[in-house]
């Protein structure tokens, strides 16, 4: 078969087709399912739901890169309205916007993966040569301490001051990259090494077609077996013009934690113990930002490069679960999580350019749920006690840092918001202001929802990441996760992407 991109929106008639394998979803799982497939001989059908944007489209607006490059144009929050979880849309889906940032499964999780969910064959060992596969494919390097922007070094200087353990992160970025700090709104300068720039052009040459602005409904099946999917070709604002539907006896599904689960959940499959949709961790955040005397301009560079870990022990029963990272945003996303209207609003802006901005990402043990509620996708999440305590303790080990790097106000937005100017303000930070609307809180990494695990009561796919009741049917994206990871998660949803498409081709080998 020969290759090709394919944009829904420039097509009028319905489109039917046969091939091997059809892949739903295009961002870090599809698009290494797309190139490993291709790559084996197989004939591999891509459809993506959002469109193809490439450098030249990124204007570094946020009206119109948010809309654009985002689920529910960014507005997609949880039932209660109280995490705001962004997402990608679009060939590359959500690394095409990410911060590249680079991290291994630790070990400690994949022993838990082991250990508590049957998952036999996973260990750091075995996944080492996937990891090693994916650091050469993209590229990735550990930041160059040269590159700290002004944000970064103030996470660094004030950790430093507290002898909290830190350090440099690794970037999937090259040459190109000139440390604009627009990753999130797309990298004009096409610095980034993501699924769209390097694996997708690899799975196209390899011969697969990659539709965008193809939305996949359902998934097609009968006799226990999957049959292929149908779905709709859109426009440019996501209205249907005309059908797509694509045979196969493989399905790959790999809408991300949140687009799977929706997928498998409207096309019926059998689920006699109410796995699909369970266990959605999403590794909340809140969000902390703090004033200096000084101009920081954190809009400039690169907008992630050191952690601090003091705070983050992924072992079993831990109860220090907090990741803390910069997390500047621009202009629009800031002064929607700063508190006040018109001229207040207006004066807490002024301060844009001395300022700096904290995420306290947990290692979340809360399980959500996605549902459907008649054609709306649905995220339920509330998290837990023990989630608030951690969510507070990131939030208050956050401002510390501040204080330390000489910070004049320390704010985190909440109703009202908390001000901390000196330590002893410190103690109003509480699980109690991480109860549902109060302390603002966003997500970046949906994962969990169709996960891997040996007993079919618990979990949706097994270690080869297939169905356990719809043969042929595979899940390659982050839905895979038995828990949540404490970390970046790209790295191991492209490691296990790429593991389960070995898996993939194995089997069909034997079934034909
Ligand atoms: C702002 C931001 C910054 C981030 N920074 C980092 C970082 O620095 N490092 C890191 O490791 N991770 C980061 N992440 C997270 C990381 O990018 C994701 O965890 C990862 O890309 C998820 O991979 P996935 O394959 O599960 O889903 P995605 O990459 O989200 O791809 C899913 C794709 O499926 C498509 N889709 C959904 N439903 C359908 C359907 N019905 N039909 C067809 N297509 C569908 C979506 O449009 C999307 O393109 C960040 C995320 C965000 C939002
Ligand atoms: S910081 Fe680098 S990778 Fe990010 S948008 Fe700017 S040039 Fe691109």
């Amino acid at each position: 078969m020969s290759g090709g991109f394919r944009r829904g929106r420039e097509i009028q008639q319905d489109v039917a087709a046969t091939a091997d394998v059809v892949i739903c979803g295009s961002g870090a799982g599809g698009s290494m399912a797309a190139r490993e497939l291709a790559r084996s001989g197989l004939s591999v059908m891509v459809l993506e739901e959002g469109g193809d944007h490439t450098a030249r489209d990124f204007t570094q607006r946020e009206d119109e890169m948010i809309p654009a490059l985002f689920q529910e144009m960014g507005g997609r929050r949880t039932e209660d309205l109280s995490v705001m979880i962004l997402s990608g849309k679009g060939l590359g889906g959500s690394t095409v916007h990410n911060t590249n940032l680079c991290k291994r499964t630790a070990p400690e999780i994949l022993t838990q993966w082991r250990e508590d969910h049957g998952l036999r064959g996973i260990s750091e060992q075995s996944m080492s040569p996937f990891f090693q596969r994916v650091e050469q494919d993209l590229g990735v390097v550990p930041i160059d301490p040269i590159r700290l922007n002004g944000n970064n070094q103030i996470l660094k200087a004030g950790a430093e001051h507290l002898r909290y353990r830190g350090g440099m992160l690794s970037h999937n970025r090259d040459e190109r990259c000139i440390g604009s700090g627009f990753c999130e709104l797309g990298c004009a300068y096409d610095g980034k090494l993501n699924a769209r720039r390097v694996l997708l052009p690899q799975a196209v040459e390899a011969g697969a077609i990659v539709y965008s602005d193809a939305r996949v409904v359902r998934v097609l099946h009968d006799d226990g077996e999957a049959r292929g999917v149908e779905g709709v070709l859109t426009d440019a604002n996501g209205r249907s013009r005309a059908g797509i539907r694509i045979h196969t006896r493989t399905v790959c599904l790999a809408g991300s934690a949140i687009g799977s689960a929706s997928i498998a959940l409207r096309s019926g499959i059998h689920d006699p113990h109410s796995q699909i949709g369970k266990s959605l961790r999403i590794h909340p955040g809140a969000i902390i930002s703090g004033v200096f005397d000084r101009v920081v301009e954190s809009f400039r560079g690169i907008p992630q490069s050191y952690e601090c870990t003091e705070f983050l022990d992924l072992s079993k029963g831990s109860n220090k679960r907090v990741w803390i990272i910069p997390s500047f945003a621009h202009p629009i996303g800031s002064s929607a999580l700063t508190p006040g209207f018109g001229p207040a609003l207006m004066r807490q802006m002024r301060n844009y350019p001395r300022t700096a901005v904290l995420a306290g990402m947990i290692h979340d043990e809360t399980e959500g749920r996605v549902y459907l509620d008649g054609e709306r996708t649905r995220i339920d999440y509330v998290p837990n006690a023990q989630d608030r305590e951690q969510l507070a303790l990131g939030a208050r080990e956050s401002a510390r840092i501040f204080l330390a790097a000489g910070a004049r106000e320390v704010m985190i937005p909440a109703v009202p918001p908390m001000y901390v100017r000196r330590e002893s303000d410190l103690s109003q930070i509480t699980a109690a202001r991480f109860a549902p609307n109060d302390a603002k809180l966003t997500a970046v990494h949906p994962m969990g929802t169709l996960r891997m695990g040996a007993d079919p009561h618990s979990s949706v796919v097994d270690e080869r990441g297939r169905h356990h009741h719809l043969s042929g049917l595979y899940v390659v994206d982050g839905s895979l996760f038995p828990t949540s990871i404490g970390g970046p998660p790209q790295m191991s949803i492209y490691a296990f992407a790429m593991k389960v498409s070995g898996h993939v081709v194995q089997d069909m080998r034997a079934r034909s």
